[in-house]
């Protein structure tokens, strides 16, 4: 109680303690007492009033604390330092002022009143110390419930953005294997491969190779992430990260060294940081590559490879299915000896060009072929010798048309081309080429170093000017042939 300290005779606190006697015994003298023997350093010995059932008389004899109803027994306490008269008797007052010993002060009337403000106010403030105290740890007890609940919120918020994107993930891998399902062309497999890579598995960069058993080469047939002809079309499968896959399997290089081999398959390898590949397996035999990249360091998680794999598994068997009825497509409208289109596939395509001539106002070109006297040839050097002479007119056939044209082998030794947006000069230049390097051409006899020559005549017929239908197009050029056969054949007619 530093406040009260100055009125303390110093000899008193030197001790250390303050032994303090209150004269009065109402009710301001009962708050002083209840105060004072609250604080430390202080100590209350002696209570006096004349009327034993005062209530400070009470509340020193519940205290413990010496009470008397004598004034001068009360005057005359030994090892007291200070006498608080709240009497508010000037009789009493005169008694202790007589009788006291000299080194006790007493304090009254405004010294009282003093120390009675002192205390309310230091109770008042240790009050709002403590109400502040209080404050304090409801308001830390709230912000810690409130940093909870923000925690909870958060956890919660990240729990449900990842179950959304698992269901988008789900929702998507679940598309991915119905749509791999439904695709039948290996375009349109081998693109969605791709994107379910990226879908599935946020693949920066992925593409899909398939291999080709003829030279051992991979060649691209879907892209996604970067720029088409950022990636090589064609990579051998002795070479890079796709080579590896095809012969060892599945594979990752999270961190790949500048200049590496292993991601040449990119014509911007410096590009690709990480990388991952994985065969596609139709049965025994490896059909193709799927391979992922990316610009930035990725290592796939074993759930993420899992997933791979799976993709890789399901694709597989979509791609081949499209492999598959690709092959048949081709063959269904191939002849099977010199892989030019067949009849049925020439007719058809005829329609469909004849069609457009029209709606465009184009002009149109056949050209009939024949063999010249073929049968000799046969007789002479035999079946195996005249397949060959109709493979290499195929060959030559070929090599003169545009990417438009159509070559079909029409019958045994006949042929027919369709040259869309070609007039009749342009026909003609087109048969007497194919003419002329046949008549060139010269065809072991199987004896030493003999070869001999196989000429062909071709008739031309052009659409509006000689025919307006497929029917009467095709039977004027076959007119047309016919009559450079009779003309001495070795030589190109034009319908009449
Ligand atoms: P022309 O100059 O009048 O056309 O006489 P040509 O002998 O070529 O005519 P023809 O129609 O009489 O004979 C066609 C021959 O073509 C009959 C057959 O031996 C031969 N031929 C048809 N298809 C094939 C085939 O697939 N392979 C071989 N090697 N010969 C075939
Ligand atoms: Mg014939
Ligand atoms: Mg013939």
């Amino acid at each position: 109680m530093e406040e009260a300290a100055p009125l303390v005779a110093e000899s008193a606190t030197r001790s250390g303690q303050v032994h303090i006697a209150i004269a009065g015994g109402g009710l301001r003298a009962t708050s002083v007492l209840r105060l004072l023997s609250d604080v430390d350093n202080l100590v209350i010995v002696a209570v006096y009033d004349s009327n034993r059932s005062a209530p400070a008389i009470r509340l020193a004899d519940d205290l413990g604390i010496f009470t008397t109803t004598e004034v001068s027994e009360f005057a005359q306490l030994m090892s007291l330092d200070l006498i608080l008269d709240m009497s508010e008797d000037k009789s009493v007052r005169a008694t202790l002022e007589s009788m006291r010993p000299s080194s006790v002060e007493i304090v009254s009337a405004v010294g009282a009143e003093l120390v009675w403000d002192l205390l309310i106010a230091k109770k008042r403030s240790e009050e709002q110390e403590k109400i502040f105290v209080e404050l304090q740890v409801a308001y830390d007890k709230i912000r810690s419930h409130e940093r909870r609940l923000q925690a909870s919120k958060e956890a919660l918020e990240g729990a449900n953005g990842e179950l959304e994107s698992r269901l988008a993930e789900i929702f998507f891998t679940h598309e991915f294997f119905k749509a791999l399902t439904s695709y039948s062309s290996v375009e349109d497999v081998a693109s969605l491969i791709v994107d379910g890579a990226n879908g599935i598995l946020g693949a920066e960069i992925s593409c899909v190779y398939l291999f080709n058993q003829e030279d051992w080469t991979l060649h691209l047939r879907a892209s996604q992430g970067r720029p088409e002809d950022v990636f090589c079309p064609v990579v051998s499968v002795s070479e890079t990260l796709l080579g590896t896959a095809f012969r060892d399997g599945p594979t990752q290089q999270s961190d790949v060294p500048q200049g590496s081999e292993s991601a040449r398959w990119s014509r911007q390898p410096e590009d690709i940081r990480s990388q991952a590949a994985i065969p596609l397996r139709a049965g025994e035999s490896i059909i193709g590559v799927l391979v992922l990249a990316s610009s930035t360091y990725r290592e796939l998680t074993q759930a993420e490879r899992d997933r791979l794999q799976v993709i890789g598994n399901q694709s597989s068997l979509a791609l081949q299915n499209a492999l598959l009825h690709e092959e048949l497509e081709r063959l269904s409208v191939t002849d099977r000896l010199t892989e030019l289109y067949n009849h049925g596939y020439m007719q058809q395509r005829l329609e469909e060009e004849l069609g457009r001539a029209e709606r465009f106002g184009h002009r149109l070109s056949l050209i009939m072929l024949d063999i010249d006297d073929f049968k000799s040839f046969n007789d002479t050097y035999g079946h195996p010798r005249g397949d060959r002479v109709l493979r290499t007119v195929s060959e030559i056939i070929r090599q003169n048309l545009r990417e438009i044209d159509v070559a079909a082998r029409y019958g045994g030794e006949e042929f027919v081309v369709v040259l869309p947006e070609t007039d009749i000069p342009g026909a003609i230049a087109v048969a007497e080429r194919i003419r002329n390097s046949m008549a060139q051409h010269g065809f072991a006899t199987g004896e030493e170093d003999g070869t001999v020559a196989q000429t062909v005549s071709l008739g031309v017929a052009t659409f509006p000017t000689h025919a307006a239908n497929a029917a009467r197009l095709i039977d004027t050029a076959d007119r047309a042939m016919y009559a450079a056969k009779r003309q001495g054949k070795n030589r190109v007619t034009v319908a009449s």
